[in-house]
């Protein structure tokens, strides 16, 4: 039995290269912790991923962007 197969990925388009990655949701999503970190696998950009309940998809986007975004969110 191999339960990697089994685990669903969700698409997240790269917002730098364009490129789609199958992501799976991590340990931490599957508990309800809606954020992630990963690479991509075109362009090696370090992102944040969140997975987008309504499209079912995985939304990604610049790390560094994501930090100035929630960092300015706070003030
Ligand atoms: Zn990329």
């Amino acid at each position: 039995m191999d339960y990697r197969d089994k685990k669903p990925r969700y698409k997240g388009i790269c917002p730098v290269c364009g490129k789609t990655n199958w992501i799976c949701k991590s340990i931490a999503m599957e508990l309800g912790v809606n954020t992630g970190i990963g690479h991509c696998l075109g362009c090696n950009t370090f992102l944040n991923v969140k997975f987008n309940e309504e499209r079912q998809e995985m939304d990604l986007e610049i790390y560094e962007d994501y930090v100035k975004r929630t960092s300015e969110k706070e003030e």
